[in-house]
């Protein structure tokens, strides 16, 4: 046999890495469209399948963008543009109400090359909030703004605004009626208590706050998280996706977070930068440190929700401790992994 054709032959008998020069330097994606109750039997095939394809589409957009070579904080940024241009999750386009009828999107984004931040907070014309909190980051020298002073910051960023009604679907009106009327039966039970009703209706909620964590070839990792908070909260409520440490965290050598459940534990238990905080003072497993923080600590606590968390060498972790948790994850090389449920 002469040598072409041996090598031929060992290329086929082997990996193709073994025969082709590769580059080797890993990257990897995972995104999250929320977690919740999300029982098998309350999604239809055609939703089901509907939020898989959805998903797909949003991760294989920020893998291409890694693939080519581009950075992690574009990556996380176009996956999460999908799915807050989509109905299906709770940002963007089909962000859920507040109790008065309107919607107040959060969002932020972390560089964990620069350690810098952006973040905006109950913004209601910004058709991508996580865009906006990457302009705060690069354009501006805040962490975080909020409200008008966003907008108004947005309209010198040629950002144009859209009207509050833009964010409008008819399943998260659904929604918003159902949580009110859940609202005022347990207020009757509790002595008109509301904050101890919301609490008990929380248990309940459809999340479905996106956000995306990425390594890029350049060995950097981002993480962003944008959301429309939770169905029926107050006015002004400002939950834990725009803020840094809670919701979102990412630090080069150590890992990259992205929050979803019930934000107000997210904020005092810090979970993003707590799992971080774990990799790097306690040399954790990403695996382990996000299970900790999510299947023991929280649930101590009483919260309820995940993460998607990657750390410097492209593993990724995805608990939760609700019934499901949409998300998808895609490793070089690799075709995208899709799940809702535990184990699939
Ligand atoms: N964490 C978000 C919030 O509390 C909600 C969610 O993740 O669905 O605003």
């Amino acid at each position: 046999m002469n040598k072409l054709y041996l090598t031929i032959a060992l290329c086929l008998s082997l990996t193709s890495n073994t025969c082709f020069a590769k580059d080797d330097t890993p990257f990897a994606i995972a995104i999250h469209g929320g977690a919740g109750t999300i029982s098998a039997a309350s999604l239809s095939p055609e939703q089901e399948k509907a939020i898989r394809d959805k998903l797909k589409q949003a991760v294989d957009a920020g893998y291409k963008v890694l693939d080519k070579g581009g950075d992690s904080l574009d990556a996380v940024q176009s996956a999460i543009n999908v799915l807050e241009n989509s109905p299906l999750f709770n940002a963007g386009v089909g962000a859920v109400y507040t109790f008065d009828g309107g919607h107040e999107l959060d969002a932020s984004v972390m560089d964990g090359n620069t350690m810098n931040a952006g973040a905006v907070a109950g913004v209601k014309h910004i058709k991508n909030p996580i865009d906006l909190a990457r302009k705060v980051m690069e354009k501006s020298p805040h962490v975080m703004l909020y409200g008008q002073g966003a907008e108004e910051f947005a309209l010198t960023q040629q950002f144009s605004l859209v009207p509050n009604s833009h964010f409008d679907t008819p399943h998260r009106y659904a929604q918003l009626l159902d949580a009110k009327a859940s609202i005022i039966e347990a207020e009757q039970n509790n002595g008109d208590d509301y904050q101890a009703s919301v609490a008990q209706l929380t248990a309940n909620y459809k999340y479905g706050t996106v956000g995306a964590v990425a390594l890029d070839k350049q060995g950097n990792l981002a993480a962003g998280t944008s959301t429309g908070g939770m169905t029926a909260k107050r006015f002004g409520r400002i939950g834990d996706s725009p803020v840094i440490g809670a919701g979102t965290y990412a630090e080069n050598g150590v890992c990259a977070v992205s929050a979803t459940g019930h934000g107000e534990y997210f904020i005092r238990y810090q979970v993003a930068g707590d799992i971080c905080a774990k990799v790097k003072y306690q040399q954790l497993s990403i695996i382990q440190a996000a299970d900790e923080v999510i299947n023991q600590r929280l649930i101590s606590a009483g919260g309820t929700g995940g993460v998607i968390a990657i750390d410097q060498r492209g593993n990724i972790a995805t608990p939760f401790n609700t019934e499901g948790m949409y998300r998808a994850t895609r490793s070089q090389g690799q075709a995208a992994t899709i799940m809702i449920w535990r184990d699939k």
